[in-house]
């Protein structure tokens, strides 16, 4: 079968392998579709920290496909089901996963980062991780269903109430994502705030009602937009240490902020001392996704009441994988979710 390789940092490769088949408790997915994401341009720089990436690696952690064969003591999900998976593989065993925090397993791993992903036609996973779908549901769409899942997990965390103004800092993947949770709890205002105007017609599409650029500057804009408050929920998915700082300025006292961009690198910030106590701030870091969640992710875009398709707006043939990549590097155009199909 085909595969594309990540043999080492700037060392990609499509690759004829040998189709792996289903071992006890696994069954074999063809994959359908694979989204591509910023943190597999990290595993072709080379820049994603140390425990999260093994190489040479298969990268795709966002994908679907059918259940084509089921190894030995599978019942279920069957051959023919259309399935999305689950990107973790806890353990089920230890202190998080018996909380139900899967998504902190004592043990990482990955596909596309430590286990082969979905930048392949065949790939063996774990029955429990293969999530059936109905086929009412397209695999494109079914293919958003983890960074669905991590986009709301970081609104979530953040307990919004029905009215709230958020604000998401980041309109890219995620950021759009956290929007489409966001309005499953009509907010008044869903304020995004980017770095240019690429993507602010996708951002409109998918439910953002202000859309600002940093030379705005946003904190007087936001609290101009919320009678001198700030925001009540700051979504923080853009990774960058003044992001991060932005978050903390543009909620308003005893507001929240979900922190789910990764800056990488080990970076300190500075940051005034009392601006969590004197605020009264609710900070939340949001890693990943647990398992209920992926699961109810996937119910909530099969039911239509999350609405992620305004955000497909590219797909390629595997084998264009470089041109793909290539694409989501520059951001010479409006980039949504781009989907590689084997
Ligand atoms: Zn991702
Ligand atoms: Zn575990």
């Amino acid at each position: 079968m085909k595969a594309v390789f990540i043999n080492a940092p700037h060392q990609a490769a499509l690759r004829d392998i040998a189709q792996p088949a289903a071992g006890p408790g696994q069954v074999l997915v063809r994959v359908a579709a694979a989204g591509m994401c910023m943190s597999d341009l990290e595993i072709l720089k080379g820049i994603r920290p140390e425990p999260y990436i093994k190489y040479p690696i298969i990268p795709g952690h966002e994908w679907c496909g059918t259940v084509v064969e089921t190894g030995p003591g599978v019942t279920r999900p069957a051959v023919g089901q259309r399935v999305a998976i689950e990107g973790l593989n806890p353990c089920r065993t230890c202190f998080w996963c018996q909380r139900g925090e899967t998504n902190l397993c004592v043990t990482y791993n990955e596909f596309g980062f430590t286990l082969p992903g979905g930048y392949a036609e065949y790939v063996a996973v774990r029955a429990d991780l293969a999530h059936p779908f109905a086929d009412t549901l397209s695999f494109d769409v079914a293919a958003l269903t983890e960074p669905a899942a991590c986009a709301g997990h970081g609104i979530l965390r953040a307990g919004m109430r029905p009215g709230d103004t958020i604000a998401i800092v980041g309109p890219g993947t995620i950021g759009l994502l956290g929007v489409a949770w966001a309005r499953l709890f009509s907010p008044r205002r869903i304020i995004a705030l980017g770095i240019d105007r690429m993507n602010e017609r996708l951002a409109r599409m998918m439910g953002v009602t202000e859309y600002l650029v940093i030379d705005d500057d946003p904190v007087s804009c936001v609290r101009e937009l919320t009678d001198g408050r700030g925001a009540d929920v700051v979504f923080e998915a853009a990774g960058s240490e003044t992001a991060i700082q932005l978050a903390f300025d543009l909620a308003r006292r005893g507001g929240t902020v979900a922190l789910a961009g990764i800056v990488g690198g080990q970076r300190q910030i500075p940051l005034e001392s009392d601006i969590f106590c004197l605020k009264n701030l609710h900070v939340h870091g949001v890693f990943s996704y647990t398992s209920s969640l992926f699961a109810q992710s996937l119910r909530l875009i099969e039911n239509g009441l999350l609405d992620v398709r305004p955000l497909l707006t590219h797909t390629f043939p595997l084998a264009e994988y470089s041109y793909a990549f290539d694409l989501l590097r520059s951001r010479r155009e409006p980039v949504g979710k781009i989907l590689l199909k084997p």
